[in-house]
């Protein structure tokens, strides 16, 4: 029996009104599946580390058009979801999914979530080695493995290349940077941090363990936190609560009589033959087109050098969402490109690696000719500046964030005219250090922001916490500040804070 089949069936006996909304959602959320507020149901497809194929892009185009899906959205976790599914399309777009091998199993729930790579894994100068293949092996090992879909609240666990991207792995319950010792691949481990209720940095559980170990101590730990994870009490159930009651000492310790028994539990080593590397293939972009104007601002702010000479271009997508006619036209144009390979980030964008400086004029220029109507080339702020999906959609948000982001952005782009040395200067800090979360799960990672930002009910009305600054060295998280802000007063604030006002 597949894994899906029993989550086909629930939908199929919910339909029939043979189980309750409750009893749907003891089986459909540990798939990412979840009634959205006004009763349609969103989707949410895994992607190890974010990497999706032109392919992929364009299966998901052809659901969103057979079942008349209104838009797909790239989430804060490097996932990508379907919001708007009828309740009675479920089952039949799962099946397409299946057959397109689009996975659902620990998309939500007390489960295994989507595992996170920092972008542009092995192409940095300063990377280590490429995490990509193990992120992988990892989910691919996890896939099977039962107990990580039966725990007493989700796991999560990032990967990233190089000490620079630290932070992503230190928020997480379980996170690998990579690190090369004696010539060696090696993960400096981190274990028990999270963002939400809480929140704390992880603590060190290894300087630099043999990368091969990577999905045995990942195990180990799964298997220790379905043992010993608080089942009682939903609120302090993820792993940092029970290192809060054994300590870190205790914690570790209870950590090595697991990992001693890997061998016993057949916990498997990274294979070298499982360690497929990631390629990008060459673009069919033309050279030596001629800058249209806005280039240099647009390269300054999207582009980053890569180790190898060529660049990795950010494509900028508003909010994060595409409707069908949309998502149809961009496939359209990465087909033409020969852009088959992307990655999906945290900020809700897509990164393409791998474009040679002599291609860059030419993809901005069509990036402005194709696009006029969708801002990937961050004309405006609206709509990228990263906040969750908000209480429109998510069931226990406190206010609108996506709005909130979007009134923020108005006043900025008021505020800084197009092209102008401070609005460049200012783009990367908003499109990827002012973060905004609906409620205190801060699924936007805001307290690992510069510039975190919480929203919350105050005598009825929508007010905003303001988190002071999380530092990189050591990873240290912003701390929510004393005094709430009205929402009309966010500019101000973020401006005073950049030393602006
Ligand atoms: S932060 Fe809160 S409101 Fe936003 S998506 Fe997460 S749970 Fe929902």
């Amino acid at each position: 029996m597949g894994y899906h089949d029993e989550l086909i069936g629930a939908w199929a006996d919910f339909n029939d009104k043979k189980i309750t909304p409750l009893q749907l959602k003891a089986v459909s959320s540990n798939f990412g599946i979840y009634q959205q507020k006004d009763d349609a149901v969103m989707m949410r497809i895994r992607r190890t580390g974010g990497i999706i194929t032109l392919a992929d892009l364009e299966t998901i185009a052809g659901l969103l058009a057979k079942y008349h899906v209104p838009y797909a959205h790239i989430t804060t976790r490097q996932a990508i979801q379907l919001h708007g599914v009828a309740p009675t399309d479920v089952e039949p777009c799962l099946a397409d999914c299946e057959a397109a091998g689009l996975r659902f199993r620990g998309g939500g729930g007390n489960t295994f979530r989507n595992v996170l790579v920092n972008p542009n894994s092995g192409l940095h100068a300063d990377t280590a080695f490429d995490v990509l293949p193990y992120a992988r092996a990892l989910a691919d090992a996890f896939y099977t493995f039962d107990t990580a879909y039966a725990l007493p609240r989700k796991i999560k666990i990032a990967f990233a290349d190089r000490a620079d991207d630290r932070m992503l792995c230190a928020i997480q319950d379980l996170g690998f940077v990579a690190v090369m010792k004696d010539g060696k691949r090696c993960f400096e481990t981190w274990l028990a941090g999270g963002i939400g209720n809480k929140p704390r940095v992880a603590f060190k559980l290894f300087d630099a363990l043999p990368a091969e170990e990577c999905i045995r101590v990942a195990m180990a730990v799964t298997d220790l936190f379905h043992d010993h994870g608080d089942r009682a009490c939903r609120a302090t159930a993820r792993l940092r609560f029970l290192r809060a009651k054994l300590g870190e000492e205790g914690l570790t310790n209870l950590f090595k009589e697991y990992y001693a028994k890997a061998d016993e539990r057949g916990y498997p080593k990274c294979a070298e033959a499982d360690l497929k590397p990631e390629t990008y293939p060459l673009t069919t972009l033309p050279e030596g087109v001629p800058a249209a104007e806005g280039f240099e601002n647009w390269k300054a702010v999207a582009c980053e050098p890569l180790a190898d000479g060529t660049f990795a271009v950010r494509l900028f997508v508003p909010f994060g969402n595409f409707t069908q006619p949309m998502l149809v036209r961009f496939c359209d144009f990465l087909r033409r490109f020969g852009l088959t390979r992307l990655q999906l980030l945290v900020s809700q964008d897509f990164v393409v690696p791998r474009i040679h400086k002599q291609c860059l004029t030419a993809l901005y220029d069509a990036l402005l000719r194709e696009f006029p109507d969708f801002d990937l080339t961050l004309r405006s702020y609206v709509g990228h500046i990263p906040t969750c999906i908000g209480n429109t959609v998510c069931k226990i948000g406190a206010a609108d964030s996506p709005r909130i982001g979007e009134r923020l952005a108005r006043a900025l782009d008021a505020w800084l005219p197009a092209d102008t040395p401070e609005r460049q200067a200012l783009a990367r800090i908003v499109t990827s250090e002012v973060r905004i979360s609906g409620c205190p799960n801060s699924c936007t990672a805001h307290p690992a922001a510069k510039f975190g930002f919480q929203c919350r009910k105050l005598g009825g009305q929508d007010v905003l916490v303001p988190f002071s600054p999380a530092k990189h060295e050591p990873p240290t998280l912003g701390e929510p500040l004393a005094t709430p802000i009205a929402i009309e007063d966010l500019p101000h604030c973020l401006l005073a804070n950049l030393g602006l006002l």
